[in-house]
């Protein structure tokens, strides 16, 4: 049997569930009847991504927000059914942490595509200077409209492994562009329409190019075809930070899968003075349509961002969106009942006044059942000191959820213990943080370890701020369920999007926020802003923004006031469905 034949007898993970909306009706919701039958089984919206995150479901751990995008997008498509094909290499581990005297260590863990339910379909073959064959075993899961196609081999290692430019990743990226590229077509499948969740997916276009060109179009036309049909959506802030190669490395590589020598020679010309080529630049060039993810940095890409020929290029603007799985049940049946939200998940025509309904008694009923959900969760996981961790439910919880990188600044919190303290005793508060230093970012690894051998020493702190160790999914669902305030302070043009406070809003929680990020697609402020010129004005701000949260949280006008305020702000962003259809009017232009 062929790829072809063993792709047409996938099982439906979803085959026996009940609830599934029509995507024709999506379309007419959205006023565009005119992409019915545009997307099919067989010609469906490819989503190349590095990572994915969606591991309860579909057995894939990423590591961050653009994991978490990707996750989502596969999800609402789900619940749409849009027809769309998600393509992403399935890593042979994943790394756990643990703390041993406050120092981060990280455990590993072997996968196996087949111990996560995913089906064997075949394989494919790449080649290299040094192998003439790379054999590349194709894996899939499905699940109704979506098709979750995974590239394996045991060496393709972990996810981020080593340095953007290493010959590692881009090994990475090649078998997820090429090698996922011909299991599309292996499948039968044509792409509407290609979608590159980051440069890093470059190659999946241009394996496309290059297929093109080998069925006898010319260069030009092939060209003008893959640009047309292609996004690319970014998510860096600084071109500097992304995948940077040099031309031995493409020759061993990327020219080894190319057969057209007019898109080889094509690839050439973007490589720069320095003999250097940046993935984005080619993403750039071979992409028409492309996107940031919030207002902010949509804007900030078209300054920063120029192509090979030194002219800027403008970005869309698509802010990122959250998917249904983000939002408690409890919360996304009281957004129906009160016709906030319409079937397909979108914000109806009155949502703003509809928003008013709801009364402090569900509010608070909302967050007593968050909370149980929260502490039943963390009964199983563990604190900085190995502990299984319980917050009382008359607490008021801070919550603190994001990687440990240091443009988020988590240490800002713990600028002043003193402070700190005083706000949790004063008002009967507990603060949960968690968060994983990237692997080998040794002083990230040494402040987590500085800091919570501070907290040790201050009483106070021992007994109200818990860290909880190898923050993923379950974590995160927790803290958004059980915290009533979210303290997300990003230095301000430095988070692309950032979609956890989404979830905080969406769980009728305060937001504690700087003004970054999608968060700053909405002015003036709802939230309590943190804001500042130095970092000691910022890191004041934040302890007087988390005193005043308290004080909202204790009354009930005010917490109600407050919270209904930022849903009927951001509901339209939060909304997953909302951001699927500004995919949907960049990919399709509308006639
Ligand atoms: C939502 C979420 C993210 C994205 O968070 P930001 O820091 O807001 O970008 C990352 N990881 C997990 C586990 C999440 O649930």
């Amino acid at each position: 049997m062929d790829i072809k034949d063993r792709f047409k007898m996938l099982t439906d993970e979803l085959a026996n569930s009940k609830r599934r909306l029509d995507f024709d009706g999506f379309l007419a919701r959205i006023g565009r009847h005119d992409l019915s039958g545009k997307l099919t089984a067989n010609t469906p919206w490819v989503y190349f991504s590095q990572e994915v995150y969606r591991e309860k479901d579909l057995g894939l751990k990423g590591d961050g927000g653009l994991g978490v995008l990707a996750g989502d997008i596969s999800k609402i498509a789900e619940d749409l059914a849009m027809p769309l094909t998600v393509v992403t290499p399935f890593y042979s581990g994943k790394s756990r942490q643990a703390l041993f005297n406050y120092w981060e260590s990280d455990g590993y863990e072997t996968l196996i595509p087949g111990e996560h339910g995913f089906e064997k379909v075949g394989k494919v073959k790449l080649k290299s200077l040094a192998y003439s064959e790379i054999p590349i075993a194709v894996y899939v899961k499905r699940r109704g409209s979506v098709n979750i196609i995974t590239l394996y081999e045991p060496n393709i290692g972990l996810l981020y492994y080593s340095e953007s430019n290493s010959d590692h990743r881009l090994y990475q990226e090649v078998v997820s562009g090429f090698a996922g590229y011909q299991a599309l077509i292996s499948a039968g499948i044509e792409p509407a329409i290609i979608h590159m969740n980051e440069a890093a997916t470059v190659f999946g276009a241009v394996a496309r190019l290059d297929d093109i060109c080998s069925h006898g179009v010319g260069f030009d036309d092939a060209l003008s075809a893959v640009r047309d049909t292609a996004i690319y959506t970014n998510h860096t802030l600084l071109p500097a930070a992304e995948g940077v190669f040099d031309i031995k490395q493409f020759e061993q590589l990327v020219f080894t899968n190319l057969k057209n020598d007019a898109v080889i020679d094509w690839v050439k010309t973007k490589f720069g003075n320095d003999g250097k080529i940046r993935l984005s630049t080619l993403a750039l060039e071979i992409a028409a349509r492309r996107n940031g993810v919030s207002l902010l940095h949509s804007r900030l890409s078209s300054q920063n961002y120029r192509d090979r020929a030194g002219n800027s290029v403008e970005f869309s603007n698509v802010t990122n969106g959250v998917a249904g799985r983000w939002i408690d049940d409890g919360m996304l049946d009281l957004l129906t009942d009160k016709s906030a939200i319409d079937e397909y998940g979108l914000p109806t025509d009155d949502f703003a006044s509809r928003l008013n309904n709801i009364s402090i008694d569900e509010l608070r009923d909302i967050k007593a059942a968050g909370r149980q959900k929260m502490n039943q969760i963390l009964k199983y996981r563990q604190d900085q000191r190995g502990n299984p961790i319980h917050i009382p439910e008359d607490a008021i919880l801070f919550d603190y959820k994001r990687r440990l990188v240091s443009y988020k600044r988590f240490d800002m919190i713990f600028k002043d213990l003193n402070r700190l303290a005083d706000i949790l005793s004063r008002n009967n508060a507990h603060l949960l943080f968690t968060g994983r230093p990237h692997i080998g970012d040794s002083n990230m690894i040494k402040e987590l370890h500085d800091i919570l051998v501070a907290i040790d020493s201050n009483p106070t702190l021992k007994e109200r701020v818990h860290y909880i160790q190898n923050y993923d999914e379950e974590v995160a669902e927790a803290l958004i369920l059980g915290g009533n305030c979210a303290v997300n302070i990003p230095i301000v043009g430095q988070e692309a999007c950032g979609t956890s406070w989404m979830k905080d809003i969406a769980a009728c929680k305060i937001l504690v926020s700087t003004t970054d990020g999608g968060v700053a697609d909405v002015t003036p402020p709802v939230y309590l802003e943190v804001n500042g010129v130095t970092y000691e004005q910022e890191a004041e701000s934040l302890y007087s923004r988390m005193q005043q949260a308290c004080e909202i949280i204790k009354d009930d006008i005010s917490y109600r006031e407050q919270t209904i305020h930022q849903i009927q702000a951001y509901l339209p962003i939060i909304s997953g469905s909302r951001m699927i259809r500004d995919y949907l009017n960049l990919g399709f232009d509308n006639n």
